[in-house]
């Protein structure tokens, strides 16, 4: 692992004024430490965040739930409060990685990372979220930009996600046997205007199935996706799973999704 400085950052402001063109900022580390010791990052400059208050914590109002950034996927699987209002996002919160990883990754972490197998970029798309930034708010739908690519600028701290609460959803996928990513993972959700199809693990980014969420609207029933043709376009194809496996997958979850809501 190459050298760098090392900041602890006190408050967003001083954690977007030590960033430069080398930084990252350091929230669980699962991501971010890997690849250092891998060889496969480097950075000139490492700002902890874990130190700023504001960034951790949940709430949840009438319409929704505010996860802070920092908050730790073991917190998200835990909250009785998050069980009570979205228990499908507790549940996928549940679902990542291992207890080590659920309790060191955060919510901001991830999405910041945009990794084209993790769990809650899908629940942003079906929850219809909005990325709470140090500068603005981005609506979940224009936040993920492609592989590991999102609509962040240089240096822009997530504070917090807020997610819409549906009248019902679910989150199914199949779990990576080692690192429990998802190789196919489907979240539907059931809002009063509308419904929505977050995939996750099928292509290089996560999207929101329009098909699957249009057939849905006409009737809410995992039989209505019986005639529905999964194209194989855009699919990945690796060791874990070729394109036509992977389109067969999303089908199976998404019939799966609806049938547990
Ligand atoms: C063994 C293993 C198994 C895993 N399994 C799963 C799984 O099943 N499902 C899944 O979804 N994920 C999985 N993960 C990923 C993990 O859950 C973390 O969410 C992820 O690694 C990144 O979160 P982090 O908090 O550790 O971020 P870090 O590693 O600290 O940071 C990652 C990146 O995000 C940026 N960043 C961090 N916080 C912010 C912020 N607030 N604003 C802007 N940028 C920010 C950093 O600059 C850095 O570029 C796994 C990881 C490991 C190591």
């Amino acid at each position: 692992m190459k050298s760098f400085n090392y900041h602890s950052a006190k408050d967003s402001k001083e954690a977007s004024k030590l960033s430069s063109s080398s930084s990252a900022y350091l929230a669980g580390g699962m991501t971010t430490i890997p690849s250092m010791k891998l060889g496969l990052a480097s950075y000139k400059d490492i700002i902890n965040i874990k130190g700023i208050k504001k960034l951790s914590g949940i709430k949840v109002s009438g319409k929704s739930v505010i996860i802070g950034a920092t908050t730790k996927h073991a917190e998200v699987a835990n909250s009785k409060d998050i069980k009570k209002a979205i228990s499908s996002l507790a549940a996928l919160a549940e679902g990542i990685g291992d207890p080590q990883v659920r309790n060191r990754g955060t919510i901001g972490g991830s999405i910041a990372n945009n990794d084209p197998s993790a769990d809650y970029p899908s629940a942003c798309i079906a929850l219809d979220a909005i990325i709470h930034t140090n500068h603005r708010k981005i609506e979940a739908s224009k936040f993920f930009k492609g592989m590991f690519e999102t609509a962040l600028k240089k240096g822009e701290l997530i504070e917090s996600i807020e997610f819409k609460i549906p009248e019902k959803s679910s989150y199914q996928k199949h779990p990576n046997p080692a690192s429990r990513y998802a190789i196919v993972g489907v979240y539907v959700a059931k809002h009063k205007k509308g419904i929505n199809v977050g995939v996750t693990g099928a292509k290089s980014c996560v999207y929101n199935d329009k098909d699957l969420a249009g057939t849905l609207s006409n009737n809410f029933s995992s039989s209505a996706l019986d005639n529905v043709k999964i194209s194989t376009s855009g699919m990945n194809s690796d060791i874990h799973a070729s394109a036509e496996y992977r389109a067969n997958m999303v089908k199976a979850f998404a019939k799966k999704a609806v049938d547990a809501c």
